[in-house]
This record gives structure tokens, sequence and C-alpha cells, in this order.
């Protein structure tokens, strides 16, 4: 039974909480915990499937105090902080965060749960700049957990199933600039056969497609720091791609506005990581995502069979989105032990149709290793995402110790056997 109307940022999930719990200090959220039979905590409810849900309580940690405390080389933020908000802070300090999202908007708590990305042959995703982290278990205990400590690699990408984090502790560098570039009608067949090389075009490379070609991709975008030398324009004329000449939106039809600066133009590191600004709706709004992550080495392989359903693809998508990361040791994380490339999907508001099609974009992109987005709609059954993590059982032992009772289990972590 819905007894609150708490939905998620698409808004293609209402929760189906019993009731919203917003503590203001850490007493109350210890006697939140104490009554709750289940219970989930929301950041900025970016997910587009039901991982955050629960029966029980929906604990919201944005009445809390917020922290941001720049300290040496690290950054200490209280769980509900975006990455928006703290990037000025960090700016004034001179320092600076290795990696952002598409979007500044959502909380580093949530993107840090469910193994957030964004792009870059050499940057791992956002998890891995985790140092520390502050977990409440649901018996109220408090446990700091430390790179280097045992758990700590399993602990971080958690999917909500430890414990209600209320502090990360994120690594920082030396306050940097970025400028970039967009591209159009990059030629397909030179992309994939020089997939090596045009991702290392730039620090975070995207490339853009909307499955309405199977020629062209739509646009490359290239975002280098500062101070950078020329652009590989022998490279940009081989994939037969042309400078932009003028601002771009990723997706078709809609007004660049809430893009961030291209052209060329150096800017603060989180006004051009992020394809877009805090100011405005990311992406389209009316919107659903799935992401698969496949071996790096597989990506071409996977992007040129998926060409076979652009027929099918096309009509429920907006655009997809094609980026790198670089591997890391996090147990859950769709980079663990793996170089890996996300092949992205921005579809329609059609759930539905949505479902549908996954399966057939599965049956290509799962047998070349793919791991799906945490916190996107994927349909591969919970035996099949399982066994791409050779270390689940690790994860689902810490998980029984940290929460023996399973008040933060939910329908999501059953359904991947968790
Ligand atoms: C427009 C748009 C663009 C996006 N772009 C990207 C992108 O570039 N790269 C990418 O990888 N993903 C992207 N995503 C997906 C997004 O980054 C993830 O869904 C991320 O988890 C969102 O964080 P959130 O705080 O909104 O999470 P929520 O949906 O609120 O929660 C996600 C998970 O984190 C848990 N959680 C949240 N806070 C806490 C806490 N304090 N303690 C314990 N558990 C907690 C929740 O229980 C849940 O399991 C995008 C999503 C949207 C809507």
């Amino acid at each position: 039974m819905t007894t609150t109307d708490e939905r998620n940022w698409a808004g293609n999930l209402v929760y189906r909480a019993e009731r919203l719990a917003a503590p203001k200090t850490q007493e109350e959220l210890s006697a939140v915990l104490a009554e709750a039979r289940r219970a989930s905590v929301i950041g900025t409810r970016h997910c587009f499937n039901d991982i955050a849900d629960t029966t029980g309580t929906l604990i919201s940690l944005a009445e809390m105090p917020r922290e941001i405390d720049v300290v040496g080389d690290a950054v200490r933020v209280s769980a509900g902080t975006r990455y928006g908000d703290i990037a000025p802070q960090l700016q004034r300090a001179g320092r600076a965060l290795g990696n952002l999202a598409s979007l500044p908007h959502i909380s580093v708590a949530g993107a840090v749960a469910t193994g957030t990305h964004g792009s870059g042959d050499r940057i791992a995703n956002l998890s891995a700049a985790v140092r520390a982290m502050t977990l409440v278990t649901a018996d109220g205990d408090v446990r700091e957990l430390r790179r280097g400590d045992d758990d700590f690699p399993g602990a971080v990408v958690h999917l909500g199933a430890l414990g209600v984090v209320t502090h990360l502790e994120l690594d920082t560098e030396p306050d940097y600039e970025v400028a970039q570039r967009v591209f159009d009608a990059p030629r397909w067949a030179d992309v994939l056969a020089r997939f090596d090389e045009v991702t290392a075009l730039g620090d975070s490379v995207s490339i853009f497609t909307a499955f309405e070609s199977t020629d062209v991709a739509r646009q490359l975008w290239v975002k280098r720091r500062v101070p950078h030398g020329e652009i590989d324009t022998a490279l940009i004329e081989r994939i037969g791609a042309r400078p932009a000449d003028g601002p771009r939106h990723p997706i078709p039809g809609v007004f660049p506005d809430a893009c961030s600066e291209q052209n060329d133009v150096p800017g603060p590191w989180f006004e051009r990581l992020p394809h877009f600004r805090l100011a405005f709706t990311p992406s389209v709004g009316e919107e659903l995502q799935s992401e698969y992550l496949l071996p790096r080495e597989r990506a071409a392989e996977a992007i040129d069979a998926l060409q076979t359903l652009s027929s099918s693809i096309a009509p429920l998508l907006h655009v997809c989105e094609i980026r790198t990361m670089k591997a890391d040791d996090l147990w859950l994380s769709p980079a663990h032990g793996r170089d890996s490339v996300g092949i992205h999907f921005t579809w329609h508001r059609d759930e539905p149709a949505v479902r549908e099609l996954l399966p057939r974009i599965e049956a290509i992109v799962a047998p070349l290793g793919a791991r799906p987005h945490w916190g996107k709609i994927f349909t591969m059954p919970g035996d099949e995402v399982r066994s791409r993590y050779d270390r689940w059982e690790d994860f689902r032992e810490l998980q029984q110790r940290l929460d023996p009772r399973g008040i933060f289990r939910n329908a999501y972590l059953e359904r991947v056997g968790l």
C-alpha cells in the first residue's frame, strides 16, 4: 500500500514507503532506525529504478547539518550534499575533484552507492575517490571505514544495503581548468576502428548517437585540462568529424542553454566536466535511462552489433552516450577489475516499451560481459548480474554482518540476490 506520494526525480516511480523521515540530528536518525522494520535512504532520487525504495521508512538526510570541510588534500562532506554544492567551496580552497558525472545535481552518497561515473580512459568512477566513510548500521552503531581497511572496498559501492552513510571523505587534487570542444558527425566505421585513439583525444570524451544513422554518430565531446596542446586534427579528419559551428545539446531538438560552455573556452573543472549546468534541468527531464558497462576491449563489437537494432532503438531514444572508465577495486563497482566502456541510453518516458526492448539489447551486450548500471533500468536476471562480480559472496557476507536483521533489504536487492 502506498502511503507517501514521494517520487523519484524522473517521476516514473512512486516509492512504496509507508513514511518519509527526515531526521535533523544523529540522535533522531538513531531513533528512526530503532523503530524501523524496513528502511532505505534516499539521496537526490536520480535513480530510475526501485533501488532506493522500501516498504518501511524512507530516510532523507536533507535536514541533517550540511558539512563541507576541506582538510589538507581531502574534503569531508555530509552524505546528502550535492557535487554542485561542494565544487565552489573546493575551488576557493584551491582544490578540485578528479571527476564528475554528466550532472552536478546528484548527492555524493547516492552517486557513490551506485558506482556513478563520468568519462576518461585514466579516470575511475566517482566511488573510487572515496577515502573514508561513516556508516550508521541498523542497530545505531557508527562505523568509520577507511581505505586500507578490509571491509572498505566492499562497503563503498553498497547499493543502499549496508546502512546509512552520514559522511564521506573524498580525494582532492589541485584546482584545474577544463575546456571542451564538440565535433559533429564522426563516421562510425572510423570511430570503431580507432576507438582507443578517439577516447584518448581528451581527458574526458563522450560519443553521442541517436541511432538515426548507421554511418555517422551525432557528436563527439572532448574535454581537456588546460593548458592543452592542439587537438589531434589529423585524427578528427580521419574519422570525418567537423568542429561544431555553435553550442550543442546532446539531445536532438533541445536548445543548448542548459549545457556547460563549449568552443574550447577554459573554465573551472566543475563547470566543464558535467555536460549540464547546475541551475538548469539536466538532460531532458522527461526521460528514463539504461546503461551497460562492458570490458573496454568488447565495446566496439557491442556498438557495432547494437546498430542491427537501430530501427527499434531510435523511436524510443532521446540519445545514447558512450564513455570510458578506468578499472577500480571496489567489489560491486561496474568497473571492478576492468577498464570499461559505458553504453548509456536516455529513453523517452515510455517504460513498458523500454522494458520490452531491453531484453533484445541485453541479448547483445550480456554475452560480451555487460554489467548494468545499478541506478538505471535493466531487465537482466539477478543470477546473470551476480555472475559478473567475483566478490559477490564477499559482499553478501558483509551485508549479513552489518545488517543481520535485513532492515535495508528491499525488492530490488532481493531481485539481484542480496
Ligand atoms: C539526468 C541524469 C543524469 C545522470 N548522469 C549520470 C552519469 O553521468 N553517470 C552515471 O553513472 N550515472 C548518471 N545518472 C545516474 C545517477 O548518477 C545515479 O542514479 C545516482 O545514484 C544518483 O544519486 P542520488 O543521490 O540521486 O541517488 P538515489 O536515487 O537517491 O539513491 C541511490 C542509492 O543510493 C542509496 N543512498 C543514497 N544516499 C544514501 C545514504 N546517505 N546512505 C546510504 N545509502 C544511500 C539509496 O538507498 C539507493 O540505493 C544520471 C541520472 C540522471 C537523472
